[in-house]
């Protein structure tokens, strides 16, 4: 304390911001929190501007499940180590399941307060739990392994919310289930009668996507763990290294959640679905009470020399990943995740926020691992305003080429330039009238070829047209299409431009994500925030799958197309720069050719694709394949149906579009080839 007393007072004097101080009097361990074993529990936390921190100990998570008994076991003082900041005690016997809290002393000041870096907790989170990791692994979990792709662009993302997945009776599954991680470890789940369709996880191994992205599965704050049927997106972190309690049939025992998260992370692998994490390290959900503030209180945040706290996540209080000790928490937090409970890929929310050289790190880190190269990490690298010092790059698209390039980030223009302006209800994009061949263009090329744009390879950009925030794709076709806005309606009209923007999605160099249900026209009736709007309208409803199987059925085709060809999956810039845009084409209407490289050649000039978009809602499109070397082409996608079997040769070097369509089509010669390989394949 004299220490870190004494450098405050000669920063004072030089007029040095504090947290420049505290790093100097960081710790680097990697034994933070509670280590448990039988024989006893060692906790540790830093703490260099306290003046005393204490460790209680409790027998139960929360206050409300014993209010008439004393629930304290003890109140202990901890050690203090000055040159690290550190304070810690070793408790002699078996801790396990035991909860706990810190009583830190700041400025003559006791609070208490959680563990940040907890791994286990009661119900709200509001106390800290010793945990036996150990015990919390379901059956088979040591044979539980990653699922990894080779590259970043093969990668198929599927976004979901826990509760979204499986709210709806539709879903097919149990009653105690629905809306909880064990949702997921359910088979055989159905809906229809007629028309039987898979949901939930065996739907998601038969559309064929790689991967699945879980909104916020660490324990938020704003949904009632105890009871009742609130709902949140869960952007509002309160326990980073904890588990989500309401997505757990028994809230109040913090192993439980913990071992029902693993399981349906295992239920995903054991269905070749990768999980990808989305970690919201920008912003906590509470400020000035928040678990970090009480420990170390203005060193995690931007808090301007004004007493400002910085605000560029719109939640009023920006983290410090520059900083120290909060960089390291967010790697620790990544790795803990990604070894403990083999999650394969992390979602960076507000990655704009983070510095470039923290984000660097992470991906240093989770390279250490075992097949590390293969972890994906990518974010939202919007350009937003935040209080840091001059000097300090953040992870936006303008410094993309400052992170490494298997850090990727959200494509905001390929979605506004597919379905119109994200925030504007009426703005139409090129899937509804052909306008901004531009942005089709530069999004084709992944944001990284000839025409430019602030990816430096494929592997940087998440290509998507909607996500949890903003409209489903289905509501802002009809919101900008349809007069009455009835988003219950199926609308003819409106189907070909779903699977229009599904294509280039697809083909698009990049990664392909979507909002899980998109491809079955999903609808929240409207709702363009719905962060805690009821179930019933963020809940994926199965039932679309009787109205709109054949959007779906497209949707699986087009991904059929996307495994088979390497060229769409490129992860350097080599095919984005050999992309060749079609010039003869109305201004609503855009095609470019793709073509395999040829070791010697450069070009394969007998592996070639032809994309094509007519935007018009007006006119049927009379195309000519440019760049044709006069070769018999066979139809992929037409706009009705897709996948890697031919809808009709074409042998003219034209082909007519509907409106608001799209077509893939591919040389014949090597159409052959490919089912020549397949039948070839077959007999052995
Ligand atoms: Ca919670």
């Amino acid at each position: 304390m004299q220490y870190v007393k004494d450098a405050l007072l000669k920063s004072k004097e030089k007029n040095e911001a504090t947290w420049k101080v505290l790093d100097k009097f960081s710790y680097d361990g990697d034994d933070l929190g509670a280590v448990c074993s039988k024989a006893e529990t060692t906790f540790k936390v830093w703490a260099p501007t306290a003046q005393m921190v204490k460790l209680r100990l409790y027998s139960v998570g929360s206050r409300e499940e014993q209010p008439n008994v004393s629930d304290v076991i003890s109140t202990t003082e901890m050690e203090h180590t000055p040159e690290n900041g550190l304070w810690s005690i070793t408790v002699k016997g078996n801790l396990k399941n035991i909860y706990y809290t810190y009583l830190v002393t700041v400025d003559g000041r006791e609070n208490e307060t959680a563990d940040i870096y907890a791994k286990a907790a009661g119900v709200n989170g509001l106390r800290s739990m010793v945990v036996d990791l150990s015990d919390t692994n379901p059956h088979g979990w040591n044979k539980d392994s990653h699922i990894f792709v080779e590259n970043p662009t093969d990668a198929i993302i599927w976004e979901t919310h826990v509760k979204d997945f499986s709210y709806a009776q539709s879903s097919g599954v149990s009653h105690k289930n629905r809306g909880k991680f064990l949702a997921f470890t359910e088979h055989t789940t159905m809906y229809g009668v007629r028309d039987r369709r898979e949901t939930c996880v065996d739907y998601l191994k038969k559309i064929g996507i790689t991967h699945v992205q879980l909104m916020p599965i660490y324990d938020f704050a704003t949904v009632n763990e105890a009871g009742g049927d609130e709902y949140n997106w869960g952007y509002d972190p309160l326990n980073y290294n904890v588990p989500e309690g309401s997505y757990s049939s028994d809230p109040f025992h913090g192993e439980v959640r913990i071992k029902e998260c693993k399981e349906m992370i295992k239920a995903l692998h054991d269905a070749g679905i990768g999980v990808i994490m989305d970690v919201v390290f920008n912003h906590t959900y509470k400020s000035r009470d928040s678990w970090f503030n009480l420990t170390v209180p203005g060193y995690y945040y931007r808090i301007g020399k004004d007493g400002k706290w910085s605000n560029g996540s719109g939640c009023g209080n920006d983290t410090a990943s520059e900083r120290k000790m909060y960089r390291k928490y967010m790697v620790d937090s990544v790795l803990y995740w990604a070894k403990e409970y083999h999650i394969d890929g992390f979602r960076f929310d507000l990655m704009g926020l983070h510095d470039v050289d923290t984000m660097n790190e992470i991906r240093k880190a989770l390279d250490s691992l075992p097949n590390g190269s293969k972890y994906l990490m990518y974010g939202e690298g919007w350009k937003m305003f935040t209080n840091v010092d001059s000097g300090i790059f953040l992870a936006n698209h303008t410094n993309m080429g400052y992170l490494d390039s298997r850090i990727g980030s959200f494509n905001d223009g390929i979605r506004d330039a597919l379905k119109g302006n994200a925030f504007d209800d009426r703005n139409k994009g090129f899937a509804q009238c052909g306008v901004n061949k531009g942005g089709i263009i530069i999004s084709a090329e992944g944001q990284c070829g000839k025409y430019c744009g602030w990816a430096q390879a494929p592997t940087q950009t998440i290509n998507f047209v909607s996500c949890h925030d903003n409209y489903t794709l289905y509501d802002k076709l009809v919101s900008s299409c349809i007069g009455n806005r009835d988003y219950k309606m199926r609308y003819e009209n409106l189907i070909p431009m779903v699977k229009l923007c599904q294509t280039l999605i697809m083909t698009a160099q990049g990664i392909p994500f979507s909002l899980g249900g998109e491809e079955f026209c999903r609808t929240k009736y409207g709702d363009k925030n719905s962060y805690r709007s009821a179930p019933s309208v963020n809940m994926v409803e199965w039932e679309n799958l009787s109205n709109y199987g054949d959007v779906s059925d497209y949707y699986a085709g087009l991904i059929k197309i996307r495994k088979q060809f390497d060229m769409l999956r490129d992860p350097t810039r080599a095919t984005a720069n050999r992309l060749k845009f079609f010039q003869n084409l109305p201004n609503y209407a855009a095609g470019f050719m793709i073509s395999e490289e040829d070791g010697e050649f450069g070009e394969n000039k007998h592996h070639k694709m032809a994309v094509i978009l007519n935007g018009s809602a007006d006119n049927y499109l009379d195309a000519e394949i440019e760049y044709s070397d006069g070769s018999n082409w066979v139809v992929l996608a037409d706009g009705t149906n897709s996948g890697v079997r031919s809808l009709g040769v074409v042998s003219n070097n034209r082909f007519m579009l509907n409106r608001n369509s799209a077509a893939i089509l591919i040389y014949k010669s090597w159409y052959d080839e490919i089912m020549e390989k397949q039948q070839k394949g077959k007999k052995h």
